[in-house]
């Protein structure tokens, strides 16, 4: 394989690579397509918070956005889903229903959720919500179904750009004596979202991943057709109440057509990288005060911005580009509590005097209550699914959790190729994925409950992809 690399002149070293391989004369083709996932019978609960939240009313519209690419001898399917993270089960049936239907291999399918905080649920079983469940599913399905059927000749490039002043590591060691008591009644070393002040910050206890990665695609004319893009932030959010809403998700993919000045058939999507502990509130920064929905229109322009200056990068639009995939479960043990937290836990539970439970911490209760689930759960183990793809010079890997910001940087690092774009919450959520490091400085991603797996799972999975990457390589 060819590897041209470009942008070195801007200073972007390995920003942008053409997409080559000189070894088969492929055509590549690609389809696209959006469906409206909206939710239509109301109240719903949006899913994310330690409450119920019933949404009323669609803010702006929900969709279901695949892109298929075809070289022929393989075809590869990637789905960004508005939801905060659609159950694996639910995109099992999506799968199944469009592999019928489209001819797409199941394993060859990535479907991924952008983690918007104001969406629907996706595997309830009762009301509206499990009226959902089933428009979700078919949604989903069709979305893939219509891109396979529109594929036509296409060219594809990728390529990176930085937009640093929208990320912010929410885990911070705290000054002296600043740290609370976590609910299980410890010190950790750091805290997730802390208060900005400067008497409490000390310092990040993690990095930011600044850089929108772009895979663009055009037809045969030249016209953009597709842009699938991946930024390492959490969501936006400061959603009014009651309200449902895509966030910045949905505001870039409704802006990037202008940016490209694309016609009705483009389809742009913005998937969710490795954000675990990335988020958009800028600590230790003043912002100015928003009205609703105006940190999201910024942060959504912003992106746009930064998506439209990685495509500038592209220099040539390759058509002999080939496609490699694979797919692999990982069986991680899922953690337990020891037998003093399970007690613990069991004495909050069954308090009944409201003047000693106000003097537990904070979350108390709820994590007590997901420390005595984790204890009685029956299955021991939890089969994961991983994903890495091969489209020329790019790789792209799929990863089932709330991935820690550091497991994107060091696969991007160690990926062997000159792009590497990293998904998180994709093809189901399991929670938090912390390494091993931040596991042992504690916080609310650390925390049994909100991280549900093995510790050193973060180990194991990369170790996975970077098998599947260079397996990948020498395909
Ligand atoms: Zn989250």
């Amino acid at each position: 394989m060819r590897r041209i690399l470009l942008g070195l002149a801007c200073g972007f070293s390995l920003s942008t690579s053409v997409i080559a391989d000189d070894r088969s004369p492929v055509v590549l083709r690609c389809g696209a397509a959006a469906v409206d996932i909206s939710p239509t019978q109301f109240p719903i609960n949006m899913p994310g918070g330690f409450r119920a939240n019933m949404g009323t009313r669609v803010h702006d519209p929900f969709h279901s956005r695949a892109m298929v690419l075809s070289d022929s001898m393989t075809t590869v399917a990637m789905v960004v889903v508005d939801n905060l993270g659609v159950d694996p089960e639910v995109i099992e049936e999506a799968k199944r229903l469009a592999a019928d239907q489209s001819g797409v291999p199941v394993n060859h399918m990535l479907v991924c959720s952008t983690h918007t905080h104001s969406g629907p649920p996706s595997n309830a079983n009762d009301g509206p919500a499990a009226a959902y469940r089933s428009e979700l599913v078919q949604g989903i399905a069709k979305s893939i179904v219509d891109a396979a059927a529109a594929l036509q000749p296409a060219s594809i490039g990728a390529a990176s750009h930085p937009l640093a002043d929208e990320v912010f590591n929410r885990r911070w060691f705290l000054r002296p004596g600043k740290m609370p008591i976590n609910p299980f009644g410890e010190l950790d070393q750091v805290k997730m979202n802390p208060s900005s002040s400067p008497d409490v910050l000390d310092r990040p206890a993690g990095p930011t991943d600044p850089d929108i990665t772009v895979i663009s695609v055009r037809d045969a004319k030249q016209k953009p057709l597709a842009l699938f893009a991946n930024y390492a932030l959490h969501y936006v959010g400061a959603i009014p109440n009651g309200q449902l809403s895509a966030d910045y998700f949905g505001e870039f993919s409704r802006l990037m057509p202008t940016r490209l000045r694309a016609g009705n058939d483009f389809v742009a999507m913005m998937s969710n990288g490795a954000s675990g502990d990335i988020n958009n509130i800028s600590f230790g920064v003043t912002r100015a005060p928003r009205e609703p929905f105006e940190q999201i229109r910024i942060v959504a322009s912003k992106a746009a911005d930064t998506a439209w200056m990685a495509t500038e990068k592209i220099k040539t639009y390759r058509s002999n580009v080939s496609l490699a995939m694979r797919e692999r479960e990982l069986v991680l043990n899922y953690r337990r509590p020891t037998a003093e937290q399970t007690a613990r836990a069991r004495a909050i539970v069954s308090m009944s005097e409201d003047e000693a439970i106000k003097k537990l911490p904070r979350l108390a209760t709820d994590y007590a209550r997901r420390t005595i689930k984790a204890a009685d759960r029956e299955e021991d183990t939890v089969t994961v699914k991983l994903q890495a793809i091969r489209i020329g010079d790019l790789a792209v890997c799929a990863i089932p959790f709330e991935t820690i910001v550091e497991i994107g940087l060091e696969l991007k690092a160690t990926s062997g190729f000159p792009q590497t774009m990293v998904i998180g919450l994709a093809n189901g959520r399991y929670g938090y994925l912390p390494t091993p490091a931040q596991h042992r400085l504690g916080g609310y991603e650390t925390w049994l409950g909100t991280n549900y797996v093995q510790k050193d799972a973060s180990d194991l999975i990369v170790k996975d992809l970077q098998e599947m990457l260079a397996e990948l390589r020498n395909d």
